[in-house]
């Protein structure tokens, strides 16, 4: 038995056509939602990252905009460009692309924006609602692997779910939308002791360290569903050999670029044992950038319903899920 595979690339595809069509409605009532990236140095990921999401908006109708800024930018200079976006009606959504040069406060820039142009869900406040239940806007990894989830029919309520890592980003946010949708969640990190047997009592198990390969078939009960959040490029040969034994694309892939992706999970060990599992490339990655698409044009309407009922303390949109 080898594990039923999750691709990411398929649902990204399903949400963007919903997206297109709301768009088209949102686009006849004379809204146009709005993107603003902004990408400080000449950081060569963060550079392809960045033109991939521009690129997205483009496609589905969305306005956007690359503010490149120089490697020397100052923290107060960043201050006053979010400043300007916050206050520009036509921006829905403000993206600071991560990480940025040593000498910019990252912490104060990411206070600045906004929260609700926030569509990477990583202000405070956006934290907040997410914590407590409130409409905002969460961040689109953990919101995407909740979409995989959903759309692929994996059971979540009453399910025992563990994420191994507790980053503000990946970790935290996925362990609250699991227990928000009644799984019972089991947080692992590094200090955990014990972790493959912890990991072992999951249905649903999410792997987000950032340590390739490492979650074997002896942190996965037989049946579980695996969500492989990890990406790190593989350089070594024998690495390549070793998590992907005769795999002759992944050899021709590394022979071309001098490299391969690998997630947090072993596939040789994992998939026979797993019931379901996300691959990488093509699991979670995709849905991160369809989520922040769909953020953008959450906050278009949450911007627009928040004005509109001023006076109310009741925004109409419902939770974000
Ligand atoms: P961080 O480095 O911020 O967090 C890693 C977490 O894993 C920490 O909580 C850490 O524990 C824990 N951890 C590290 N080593 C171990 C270990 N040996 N045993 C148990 N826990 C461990 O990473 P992120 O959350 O930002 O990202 C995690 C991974 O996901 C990375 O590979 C990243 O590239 C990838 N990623 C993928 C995305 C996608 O779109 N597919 C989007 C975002 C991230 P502690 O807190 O104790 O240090």
């Amino acid at each position: 038995m080898s594990a039923r595979i999750l691709r990411g690339n398929v649902i990204r595809d399903q949400i963007r056509e919903e997206l297109a069509e709301e768009l088209q409605h949102l686009h006849g009532a004379g809204i146009r939602p709005g993107l603003a990236v902004i990408l400080v140095g000449s950081n060569p990921a963060s550079e392809i990252y960045t033109r991939n999401k521009v690129k997205s908006c483009e496609t589905l109708g969305i306005h956007s905009e690359r503010l490149i800024l120089p490697e020397k930018t100052t923290t107060e200079d960043l201050l006053s460009r979010v400043e300007e976006l916050n206050g520009r009606d036509e921006i829905d959504g403000i993206l600071v692309q991560l990480p940025l040069p040593s000498q910019v406060d990252s912490k104060r820039v990411l206070l600045a924006v906004s929260p609700d142009k926030d569509v990477d869900g990583f202000h405070p406040v956006n934290m907040g609602n997410l914590l407590t239940q409130r409409p905002g806007l969460v961040p689109c990894t953990p919101a995407g692997i909740l979409e995989i989830l959903k759309r692929s029919a994996i059971p979540i309520e009453g399910q025992r779910a563990v994420v191994i890592g507790r980053s503000d980003i990946v970790g935290k946010p996925v362990a609250l939308l699991l227990m928000h949708h009644n799984a019972t969640v089991t947080i692992c990190h590094s200090r955990t002791r014990d972790l493959p047997e912890v990991c072992r009592e999951a249905d649903i198990l999410v792997a987000a360290l950032g340590k390739p390969g490492m979650v074997n078939g002896n942190f996965v009960k037989p049946g579980a569903t695996v969500i492989d959040v990890g990406i790190s490029p593989l350089t070594d040969r024998a690495e390549v050999v070793r998590f992907f034994p005769g795999d002759a694309k992944r050899m021709e892939e590394f022979e071309r670029k001098g490299s391969t992706l690998l997630g947090d999970v072993d596939p040789v060990s994992v998939l026979p044992l797993a019931g379901a599992i996300t691959p990488v490339p093509g699991g979670v990655g995709p849905l991160t950038i369809a989520m922040l698409m769909v953020n953008t044009v959450r906050a278009a309407r949450l911007r627009r319903e928040l004005h509109a009922a001023s006076g109310s303390a009741q925004p109409t949109v419902p939770v974000a899920s």
